[in-house]
């Protein structure tokens, strides 16, 4: 499967890279939230979060909380946001898993997800639900 980050890390398409190991690359997002914003991504082709393997995400966080640490010192800031879109329902684009760190700023206008409220009885049942779930998964 070839698709756009492959292609940036064939070197077929540029990138502003910031990041590159033998496994991992970090470029800068074409179209910011923030100016700084960095995806992160295993160069192995995995098409999301749940078809990544755990040992691939492990490594994949490690050089996330490096990276976002250089980026928030670089941006003088000390607050980011870690963002993984999974599928297309909540704004996957790019079919190549991705970490988005987000550098975040005092009044950059942004807004944190708005809210919904349980009616009573509902958080239990969520909760009790996804908790039955988790054993067979
Ligand atoms: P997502 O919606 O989570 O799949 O995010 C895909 C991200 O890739 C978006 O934020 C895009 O702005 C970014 N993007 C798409 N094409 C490029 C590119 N050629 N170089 C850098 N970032 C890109
Ligand atoms: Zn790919």
């Amino acid at each position: 499967m070839e698709c756009i980050f492959c292609k940036i890390i064939k070197g077929e398409i540029p990138c502003q890279k910031v990041y590159e190991d033998s496994a991992f690359i970090a470029f800068l997002d074409i179209a910011p939230i923030n100016h700084g914003h960095i995806l992160v991504l295993p160069k192995k082709h995995f098409i999301n979060f749940f078809e990544t393997p755990e040992n691939v995400l492990a490594d994949l966080i490690k050089i996330s909380k490096k990276i976002a640490k250089a980026m928030c010192e670089t941006l003088n800031t000390d607050s980011f946001n870690l963002g993984v879109n999974t599928n297309k329902t909540a704004g996957q684009l790019v079919p190549h898993l991705h970490f988005h760190l987000i550098p975040r700023f005092s009044g950059d206008g942004l807004k944190h997800w708005s809210r919904k409220e349980y009616k009573k009885g509902e958080i239990e049942e969520y909760g009790e639900r996804i908790m039955r779930e988790i054993e067979n998964v």
